[in-house]
């Protein structure tokens, strides 16, 4: 998979108006500032492909970014913004779970979470509907570079520990400056998109 390919397709504003004859996809999704635009501009080698978030969770649009045809990555609007109206809140809380529940292309989330506070409560929810929904998720512990490679190492032990009654959920240290990690998040999506090409081709 070409990740360097990647180039802005289209936005959406809820399920309904994402794109119709997407193939496969794979969605981004975390809380403001969990490092969401940086992962997706390392990960494609770009370097304004995904906006930095210099005022959070403003741009409340679900991003499709296409890699090769049909095939994209999805940044999903980020949450948790302590600024955001509550009816703003809600109405996109609802709009997230109707697209990683109902999304039919989807065949994989990636959820990022600072290794230095992981798995705040919106997190768990999002695991709990990807389990739910039959879901892959991988989880990023991100910003690992802010802490010594001991207690990163440790925190990754003790989410996986708590993760690991979960089928098909996986937890990787994450970091923009540890191309090690970048290479290990290329694996996970590549084997997700292709994966899902061999299931159709098996139909
Ligand atoms: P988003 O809101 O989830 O899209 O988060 P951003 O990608 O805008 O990142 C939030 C802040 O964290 C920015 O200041 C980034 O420079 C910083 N950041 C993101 N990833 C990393 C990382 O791997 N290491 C470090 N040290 N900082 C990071």
């Amino acid at each position: 998979m070409d990740f360097y390919a990647a180039k802005f397709s289209t936005s959406a504003d809820r399920l309904g108006a994402c794109p119709a004859d997407s193939l496969i996809e794979v969605a981004f999704a975390g809380r403001s500032n969990a490092g969401k635009s940086s992962a997706i501009n390392a990960l494609t080698g770009q370097t304004r492909l995904a906006r930095t978030s210099k005022t959070p969770g403003r741009t409340q649009l679900i991003n499709f970014f296409e890699l090769q045809e049909r095939h994209f990555l999805v940044d999903l609007p980020g949450y948790g913004f302590a600024k955001v109206p509550l009816a703003v809140k809600n109405k996109w809380q609802f709009e997230l779970e109707q697209y990683l529940r109902n999304r039919e292309p989807l065949k994989g989330l990636v959820l990022l979470s600072d290794v230095r506070h992981p798995l705040k409560e919106f997190d768990r929810l999002m695991v709990e509907w990807a389990v739910q929904s039959q879901l892959p998720l991988h989880l990023l512990l991100t910003k690992a570079d802010k802490l010594k490679r001991g207690a990163a190492k440790g925190t990754l032990l003790s989410v996986e520990r708590e993760l690991k009654e979960l089928s098909a959920v996986s937890v990787q240290l994450f970091s923009i400056t540890q191309g090690e990690t970048i290479n290990t998040l290329r694996q996970q999506l590549t084997s997700w998109f292709l994966g899902s090409e061999d299931n159709q081709d098996g139909e």
